[in-house]
């Protein structure tokens, strides 16, 4: 009975809310072709893409309009991630997101304006009151940019439902023009059980693909014995652009039943992490290229996935002949097959499966604690998505815990015993992991007593750094004691070794002025539109402070009228 009135439950909802998509309601948010450089659910560094992204010709500042009436209700502006951004909602229970604008528009520019002046600071997150910011179908709302950690200038356009879960725009009739059909790098096999093998590996393993006249892929004949599994590689191009964009399905069938369907078009942000669990992680720390487990691994909830009973793992047995196929499609869809045929043999292994053994074994869904030299690290339960043998080991000031091949669903924690370190010293510490170049790269680190602590979510070496230099303030628009009364703008460049930058403050004659800080450029630019200066002499001052607390001071007069 519990059953059925849950079957009931999800067939009411899948039936409701798919006929309710409406493709009429939003318009286009920027009135120039659009072309995708990226595409809802494209696989990204730990996260699923939540939106489109839109190419804006290499250029900055085109107008956004909204692409349907509503209210603003939230603003965010940040140095890192979305930049500065934009939330609408609309009537109808969605709500529309634009990000690394370069600027808002009108009302909504000047209160953030305002807002930052109120708490002298550039980052900022307002709510606004439902009536303060009310929009029409196509007012003006902003500009488009490259703010935050975005690559080049281009719109980050989202679509949310009610519950503030993404939804690949194109439902909603947005077109897209794209007569390309998905293209696929590479499969590979992965023996599961125990005793399971492909082509005589009992690791996993690249197939050879060959490609048909018909645009379809053909697998080369592979034996296999035992539960195995299939991945794939594969991207999507639309007409106008050669950007490697995510595909919009992937089905996989064996025997003439569907084992395996990713849709990319919903999900939630508590569970795009899992995109970690779903690719090959270790294969794409190694070559940067992500393959999708075409079957469902234990602490896998992703929900853009469904799978039969099996979980999309197929069981070959001896004398066993039959045909895995794949398919793949793009919105549009222009679709392309691969088929696997596979016999059933066990044959002696001439690769026998990798070794990992080491000393410090994992249970994923237990809390561990580990002691190394002057390092102890806390693992808190579902820290990992399996059973996992770590290799750890400290030296001196150095911790080696394992490799980023791992990957951690939640923070652990680092803590290091620093007490054979003079108190003095003790403010220029932090914890650092060491990127490929070798440089220690600052994580937030706390000091209690002797003992410094970071989380991280991050496999690596780890090392106790020190940071005793401060931070660097040069004026780049500007010269001291100078007239400067046709500038827009002022512009200094400030940088800091090691630690990095943590604050910076800037005042003129005594009064704050709103500086935005580019990390990109290590720029800080001050707009002359703010009205803040005096007639003739003005003295300003840029206070700058680094991860670890070193602070440099930075004075000059300026005359402008
Ligand atoms: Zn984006």
């Amino acid at each position: 009975m519990r059953k059925l009135f849950f079957l009931l439950l999800f067939l009411s909802e899948s039936v409701c809310c798919q006929n309710k998509i409406p493709t009429d309601y939003f318009n286009n948010p920027i009135e120039i072709p659009l072309i995708l450089s990226g595409s809802f659910g494209e696989l990204r560094s730990n996260h699923f893409h939540s939106g489109l992204d839109i190419k804006t010709q290499q250029r900055e500042g085109i107008p956004i309009y909204a692409p349907a009436g509503g209210h603003i209700k939230r603003i965010k502006v940040a140095h890192y991630g979305y930049g500065k951004a934009l939330y609408v909602q609309h009537p109808n229970g969605y709500s529309t997101v634009y990000a690394h604008l370069k600027k808002y528009a009108g009302k909504i520019q000047e209160y953030v304006k305002k807002e930052q002046y109120k708490i002298e600071k550039y980052t900022i997150e307002l709510f606004p009151e439902d009536t303060l910011l009310a929009v029409k179908k196509g007012d003006l709302i902003g500009y488009t940019g490259n703010s935050g950690s975005s690559g080049g200038p281009h719109l980050h356009f989202e679509i949310r439902d009610a519950n503030s879960r993404p939804m690949n725009p194109l439902l909603f009739g947005i077109e897209i023009p794209d007569t390309k059909k998905p293209i696929v790098s590479s499969i590979f096999a992965y023996p599961l059980s125990d005793s399971a093998q492909v082509n005589k590996s009992r690791n996993p393993i690249k197939l050879r693909l060959i490609s048909q006249k018909d645009g379809s892929y053909k697998v080369e004949k592979c034996t296999a014995i035992g539960e195995i599994g299939f991945g794939i590689s594969t991207i999507d191009q639309q007409n106008g652009a050669s950007n490697k964009n995510g595909v919009y399905q992937i089905t996989s069938t064996f025997n003439g039943e569907e084992k395996f369907n990713v849709l990319f078009e919903k999900f939630s942000f508590a569970e795009t992490r899992y995109l970690n669990r779903y690719i090959d992680y270790q294969y794409f720390k190694k070559n940067r290229n992500r393959v999708q487990k075409l079957f469902r691994e234990s602490n896998n909830p992703l929900s853009l996935i469904k799978n039969d009973a099996e979980n999309g793992v197929i069981s070959i047995e001896e004398g066993f002949k039959s045909v895995y196929t794949i398919e793949v499609r793009d919105f549009k869809n222009n679709k392309i097959t691969i088929s696997i045929p596979i016999e059933g043999k066990s044959e002696k292994t001439s690769i026998p499966k990798k070794d990992n053994t080491t000393n410090d074994f994992i249970y994923a869904n237990q809390a561990t604690s580990i002691t190394k030299g002057k390092f102890s690290i806390y693992i808190p339960a579902n820290s990992f998505y399996e059973d996992t043998y770590l290799q750890i080991e400290a030296k001196g000031d150095t911790l080696k815990l394992h490799k980023d091949e791992i990957p951690l669903h939640k923070n652990i924690t680092i803590t290091v015993d620093a007490s054979n370190y003079d108190k003095k010293d003790l403010s220029s510490l932090y914890i650092g992991r060491l990127n490929y170049k070798g440089d220690p790269y600052y994580n937030r680190t706390s000091i209690k007593e002797f003992k410094l602590s970071a989380r991280t979510k991050i496999l690596g070496s780890y090392i106790l750094a020190t940071d005793t230099t401060e931070p660097t303030i040069k004026a780049v628009s500007f010269e001291n004691k100078k007239w400067i009364s046709k500038n827009k703008t002022l512009k200094i460049k400030i940088d800091d070794d090691f630690s990095g930058i943590s604050y910076y403050k800037a005042t003129i004659n005594g009064k704050f002025i709103l500086m935005e800080y580019n990390y990109k450029k290590g720029v800080l630019t001050y707009n002359f539109d703010d009205d803040i200066i005096s007639e003739s002499e003005n003295n300003l001052k840029v206070i700058v402070i680094d991860n670890v607390g070193n602070n440099a001071t930075f004075e000059a007069t300026f005359f402008r009228k």
